[in-house]
């Protein structure tokens, strides 16, 4: 290996450990007395153009030695000229001074976390997002009635963002009652279970306006409506991703007989932190604590089979209020409607491929667009957010010589999450049909396994702290 390129690995490593900062780190190359053509080389950028310095890619980001090899050799070129002009011309470098190193399509809450997550790791981002969504826009807090089930993992993540909504908005949740179609019974507790919350039921407009906010403070990211090119895209789109589908990635889609209803309402007797779930023949009801501790508004997630839901959304509130009171025995009382109805038909889902490359450079997915499962548990945003977290780290923690379209490195990024979403997802699927049955004898089996599952110590532990994320 050539002298300079040894030099300029050690030095790249050297200045990464002591201050990974790009000005900081040119300033120290000078201090360390380098040639002008390893600053260019650090800074990808001509040394002898009477242009100011911009920073145009920092020494960590330079992709990959073969490429700072080339750039070295067309530096020593340049040398030998005598005039600025053609020197200029001859030392551009379009991979270099391509300004962005990652793109993500799609700036819901997956997208959004990312764009942050890498940020902190010092890459440049252009998060691009439908203009009505922009965070600064009118839109750009979706105005979503849903409330989310967030487990602990989520939760760290998160704050480590500094994301994580106030605590009106983000309740505790300090017991659980799952009740079954025919007298079978499942109770967590925080307390038996000895965590301070077994999760937080978050709401989806704060948490939105939280991410919306430090993305407009942090000036790694820049929100576009079209994408630029980038060494990696990252496809956060949802469910019905367009560039997953122009990408030609595959998605298995199973839909289900069900659409769930969200909504929210106030109730005559307060939660108590407690979340309640009724599985009734093809229905699940689940009402989720809002408003902080002393709170008396749910947020309900009504998975009923589509058939029905034309009506449901078109009766009166007080007729559709009496519907959910007969579904829950009056466990909070009687209820009051307090926001418009909202209706999501569920399937499940999965990419074939998380990662790949295309025409336009390296690709992967991450949250719905790579997958959906059924919402019964409130899975699908803490899978997204544990994809994106471990891409991120995946990205951050490269060896110094990889870049960030690696395929080996995205390999291991779709390595590390894909059993555990697959896993979510047959788990889901067959609780949701296990429910589906209708015979009496079905009946009286899932009624006499939550009971069994209630009675269970070890296994019911186990679940209990893979669904909270610990
Ligand atoms: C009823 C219901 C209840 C749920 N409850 C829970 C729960 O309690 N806990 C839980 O963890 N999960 C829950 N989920 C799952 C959760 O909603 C999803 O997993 C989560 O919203 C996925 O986030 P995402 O950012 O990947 O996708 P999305 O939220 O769909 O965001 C996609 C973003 O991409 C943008 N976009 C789309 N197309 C383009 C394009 N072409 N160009 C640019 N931008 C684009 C959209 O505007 C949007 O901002 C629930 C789901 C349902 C249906």
């Amino acid at each position: 290996m050539p002298q300079e390129i040894k030099n300029l690995k050690r030095l790249s490593f050297l200045a990464r450990v002591l201050n990974p900062d790009f000005w900081q780190t040119l300033i120290w190359w000078q201090f360390a007395g380098r040639a002008p053509q390893i600053l260019a080389l650090d800074a990808g950028i001509n040394p002898f153009c009477p242009e100011p310095i911009r920073p145009q890619r920092s020494h960590d980001e330079i992709g990959g030695l073969d490429q700072a090899w080339h750039q070295l050799r067309i530096v020593r070129r340049a040398k030998s000229h005598d005039c600025c002009g053609p020197i200029c011309t001859g030392f551009y470098n379009a991979d270099l001074a391509q300004v962005f190193d990652i793109c993500i399509r799609g700036g819901g809450i997956v997208g959004r976390t990312l764009a942050l997550l890498l940020a902190r790791e010092r890459l440049r981002v252009a998060l691009v997002e439908q203009a009505q969504r922009l965070p600064g826009s009118d839109l750009s807090v979706s105005g979503d009635v849903r409330a989310y089930a967030l487990n602990a993992r989520s939760r760290t993540l998160l704050e480590s963002l500094r994301c994580w909504p106030d605590a009106e908005s983000a309740t505790e949740v300090l017991a659980m009652e799952v009740k079954g179609d025919d007298g079978g019974a499942v109770n967590f507790s925080a307390t038996e279970l000895k965590v301070p919350g077994l999760t937080w039921i978050v709401d989806v407009p704060a948490l939105e306006a939280r991410l919306a906010e430090a993305v407009r403070f942090q000036p790694l990211i820049e929100l576009m409506t079209t994408a630029p090119t980038a060494a990696l895209t990252v496809i956060c789109e949802g469910r019905s991703s367009s560039t997953r589908a122009e990408f030609g990635i595959d998605f298995d889609v199973t839909p289900y007989p069900q659409t769930a209803i969200a909504a929210r309402l106030q109730c005559e007797k307060p939660h108590a932190q407690t979340a309640f779930q009724w599985f009734i023949q093809d229905e699940i009801l689940a009402f989720l604590p809002i408003d902080g501790s002393d709170g008396k508004s749910v947020a309900i997630v009504w998975s009923v089979l589509r058939e029905r839901v034309p009506a449901l959304l078109a009766q009166s509130a007080q007729d559709f209020c009496q519907q959910l009171e007969a579904a829950s025995h009056e466990q909070l009382g009687k209820l009051e409607l307090t926001s418009s109805r909202s209706a999501w038909p569920l399937q499940s889902a999965h990419a074939t491929r998380w990662v790949g490359r295309h025409a336009q450079g390296a690709w992967a997915l991450a949250g719905d667009a790579a997958h959906n499962v059924h919402p019964l548990a409130g899975q699908g945003l803490n899978l997204g957010l544990s994809d994106v977290a471990a891409l991120a780290d995946t990205l951050g923690q490269r060896e110094y010589w990889r870049s960030v379209d690696d395929e080996k490195l995205l390999r291991r990024y779709e390595r590390s999450r894909k059993s555990e979403v697959a896993v979510m997802d047959a788990t889901m699927d067959a609780l949701q049909r296990l429910f589906s049955q209708h015979s009496a004898s079905w009946q009286a089996v899932r009624n006499w396994g939550m009971n069994g599952f209630e009675r269970s110590g070890v296994l019911k532990l186990w679940v209990a702290r893979q669904a909270m994320g610990c």
